[in-house]
């Protein structure tokens, strides 16, 4: 991948996109597998923001039928299922428990029926292209198998639970970029470190836009016939960008933490209650605890969010009420924190924790915008079918390029894989010059390119040793850099590979990371040091 903005072209795209989130990621797929020439500018990394902060999950979302929002529920169910499809190395079934008590909200007599919808639903389930996805219908178990299955369920006032199963994604930064990928090799361009500072206008109409490189320290204008926003928690920012004017239109924003722990369930995401009413998962995920996420407004700039140990804390006391005595957690057992923003589209419930998380998409061209889009909202596993509603109102509006989506139906890049499992296995028995650990898990994260990353570990021996107990190796840096567009130490550890999400991973390791980076990237000791300092503050549990 290149960065296009490097190179002074003159062309006039027909697609502009501001952001490459998940959102902008899946519009630049959908808009250039319709025939359109795509341009796509991400002022942080690609998937940096909100799409790096979520839970994971690929889900319909269970809690949004207490708002009857079937609609929702029905196009993330689909969706769910499409990325299982379209993305088998990245997108898995997941076991949900969720324990019943006698009275409120986790009452039998509510689960229950909202179970059974939630299976009719996605009566669509079953029909996966690889066997191995299907997900079953959920079940009633005991208390005592509760127990047995998960035991950091408190048993006071227990009763039993639901059984069902949803879907996790294993690295949601890399299916975003799979989709980036998949725009590319249909002829999108795009660029991260491009920040959008200003729109090119002519009688009303936006007929491109101004951005700053943020690594060359340059301007440049870039044309384009539509803009589509997909700034996500900044979306309102760059409207205002758009009209001139301060606070053409508002977003509401809520924030939501992630902690990782050691382990404290087995196999089961468990959906958790506080003694206060709050809702939590408990989520296994690479040997390890995700415990998510908070769910609280946030007002101030989206560019300053962060967490603070204050915020942690708070959460740790709603997570420690409803775990038993032997499964408290204590400040220094957290090891990475994430969060992020959710932009909220309707601005009329009081709790954002209820807020609808349905997307929304206008055309400014009522504001006096000719050839601009916004999207806000939405969920990571309701992007593609976002997209695919963005680019029908895009081929409307132009009267050119193919009003049926094909995105649903064919393989993200490097996911081309019929049965993972025959896949895994092969890739093991192929590869017994590496430990099965290191191959099951770069032939899920980076599918059918793993290989890639083998070439570089054999052509150079000292990158091909596990560094941690995924049997991580340094050559993925390499790859990071020279063939995925990572251009800081944060890129590699907490987006392209996953050296960096499980915490610190020690300082010998950050120094080998570094020093290839350096390397690759013709980094001086300043530059280095910078980097350092960076990587230090991202990987750090807030003191
Ligand atoms: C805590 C939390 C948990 C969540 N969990 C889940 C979950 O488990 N499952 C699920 O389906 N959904 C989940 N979501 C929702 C999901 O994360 C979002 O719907 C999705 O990531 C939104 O993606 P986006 O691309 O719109 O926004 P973002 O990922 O924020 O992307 C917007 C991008 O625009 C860029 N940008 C902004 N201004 C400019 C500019 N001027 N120039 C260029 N680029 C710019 C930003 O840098 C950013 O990268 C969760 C959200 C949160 C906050």
């Amino acid at each position: 991948m290149k960065r296009f903005i490097e190179e002074n072209n003159q062309k006039v795209y027909d697609v502009i996109i501001i952001g490459g989130g998940i959102t902008g990621a899946s519009v630049a797929y959908e808009a250039a597998s319709r025939g359109f020439s795509v341009a796509l500018l991400e002022k942080n990394d690609f998937s940096a923001a909100t799409s790096a902060a979520t839970s994971k999950l690929i889900h319909g979302g269970l809690r949004y039928l207490a708002n009857f929002e079937f609609g929702l529920v029905r196009e993330s169910l689909k969706e769910r299922r499409i990325l299982e499809n379209i993305a088998p190395n990245l997108v898995y079934p997941i076991p949900f428990i969720i324990p019943l008590y006698n009275t409120g909200a986790r009452s039998k007599w509510i689960i229950e029926p909202g179970m059974i919808i939630y299976d009719l639903l996605s009566y669509d389930k079953g029909f996966t292209w690889d066997d191995s996805k299907k997900i079953p219908w959920h079940k009633y178990i005991s208390r005592k198998k509760v127990q047995e299955l998960e035991s950091v369920v408190k048993p006071d006032g227990m009763t039993g639970a639901i059984l069902y199963s949803d879907c996790t994604s294993i690295i949601p930064e890399r299916l975003t970029l799979a989709f980036i990928k998949s725009a590319v090799k249909l002829g999108a361009e795009v660029a991260n470190y491009a920040k959008v500072v200003d729109f090119l206008r002519s009688n009303g109409t936006v007929e491109g836009v101004v951005v700053q490189d943020l690594l060359l320290d340059q301007t440049s204008n870039v044309r384009g016939k539509l803009i589509i926003n997909c700034g996500g928690p900044w979306a309102d920012l760059i409207l205002d960008v758009a009209t001139g004017k301060q606070n053409s239109q508002n977003i509401r924003r809520s924030e939501g933490i992630h902690l990782i722990t050691r382990p404290l369930v087995n196999h089961h995401c468990v959906g958790m209650l506080s003694p206060s009413g709050r809702h939590f998962n408990i989520i296994p995920w690479r040997g390890h605890s995700l415990i998510g996420t908070t769910d609280r407004e946030y007002i101030g700039d989206p560019d300053a969010y962060e967490i603070t140990r204050e915020k942690v804390e708070e959460f740790l006391v709603e997570v420690n009420g409803a775990l038993n005595e032997k499964d408290q957690i204590a400040y220094s057992d957290v090891l990475f924190t994430y969060g992020g923003l959710r932009p909220l589209v309707e601005d009329q419930t009081k709790e954002v924790y209820k807020s609808s998380r349905k997307y929304e998409i206008y055309d400014n061209e009522k504001d006096g915008l000719k050839g601009l889009i916004t999207v806000e909202g939405g969920k990571y596993t309701t992007s593609r079918s976002l997209a695919e509603n963005v680019v029908r109102m895009a081929v409307k509006k132009f009267g050119m390029g193919s009003y049926k989506s094909i995105t649903a139906k064919k393989y993200l890049a490097g996911s081309e894989i019929k049965s993972i499992n025959s896949f895994i296995g092969s890739a093991i028995f192929e590869n017994e010059d590496f430990s099965e650990i290191t191959i099951d898990y770069l032939a899920r994260v980076y599918g059918t390119e793993f290989t890639q990353v083998l070439k570089i570990a054999r052509n150079q021996p000292e990158y091909a040793a596990p560094i941690n107990a995924d049997g991580e190796i340094l050559a993925q840096v390499v790859f990071a850099i020279r063939n995925e567009m990572a251009r800081t130490l944060t890129d590699i550890l907490l987006r392209r590979t996953g050296i960096g999400t499980l915490g610190h991973p020690g300082e010998e390791v950050l120094q080998k990371v570094t020093e290839i980076a350096a390397k690759e990237l013709d980094w001086d000791k300043t530059r280095m040091d910078q980097e350092w300092k960076t990587a230090n503050k991202a990987l750090n549990v807030p003191q």
